[in-house]
């Protein structure tokens, strides 16, 4: 469904991405791991082209590399940037449905109220505003208008990144059913709790791939994986 081949990004001097590749299947989840700076959110943003970069990359089998970041949501690759970025000024129910164009409705895998049973704690917070919320609160926002974007594939940028346990628990049981219905791209710099939901993992080191597999391989080389994650 998604394949990156060579995939490069640079920041002037620093070449932040060198030559991934990459792929996920319809159905799958796939986490994407690495150390602070090692490259996660460049590569997430250069997949929606928010960033320019060098290489191919294929969404359906279509060259995809060229188009707007809009024209690739539309067709089903919906990012859920790090940082969350919810509006201060709206109601918890107005910013889900932010964004969410004609198509998206007619094509809804997700509607609002599928949105508010992955996210219970949402429902009485319907109509506070942006302002009013906690990280985790604004997270399971963040998550649910990327759903009522009609996603194919979701991909998400550190969803645990700053919040509390028992909160990091709800966001990934919801990403749990989430994964049922859409294929997801997951960055993570948590390892662990990245391959209890998926199935397959890549872990990058100063912009490429140094290990990938299985989720249940990479959990087996917790040595080898911390090492490359900083904390061996
Ligand atoms: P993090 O978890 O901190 O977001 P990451 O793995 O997502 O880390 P990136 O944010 O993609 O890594 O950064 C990769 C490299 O590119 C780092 O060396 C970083 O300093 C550099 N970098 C990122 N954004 C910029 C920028 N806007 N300008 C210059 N260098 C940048």
């Amino acid at each position: 469904m998604l394949e990156l081949k060579d995939l490069r990004v640079a920041y002037g001097h620093t070449q932040a991405v060198d030559g991934i590749g990459l792929t996920v299947g319809p159905g799958e989840a796939v986490a994407l791991l690495g150390a602070n700076g090692a490259g996660k959110t460049s590569t997430l943003r250069a997949i929606s082209r928010l960033l320019p970069s060098d290489g191919e990359l294929t969404f359906d089998g279509a060259d995809v590399s060229r188009l707007a970041p809009e024209e690739l949501a539309r067709r089903g690759l919906v990012h859920v940037p790090e940082g969350r970025r919810v509006f201060a000024s709206l109601t918890v129910h107005d910013n889900l449905l932010v964004g969410r164009t004609a198509q998206a409705r007619r094509d809804a895998l997700f509607s609002p109220d599928d949105v508010y049973d992955l996210f219970p704690a949402l429902v009485p917070l319907r109509k506070r505003h942006g302002w009013a919320l906690s990280g985790g609160e604004q997270q399971m926002v963040a998550i649910g208008r990327g759903l009522l974007a009609s996603p194919r594939l979701l991909m998400l940028d550190e969803p645990s990144l700053g919040l509390a346990p028992i909160v990091v628990k709800a966001v990934y049981q919801a990403l749990a059913e989430i994964k049922q219905r859409v294929s997801i791209l997951l960055v993570e710099q948590n390892a662990t709790l990245a391959l209890t939901l998926c199935d397959r993992g890549y872990v990058l080191l100063s912009g490429r791939v140094v290990l990938s597999g299985a989720a249940a391989e990479l959990g087996d080389r917790e040595a080898l994986l911390d090492s490359y994650l900083g904390h061996g």
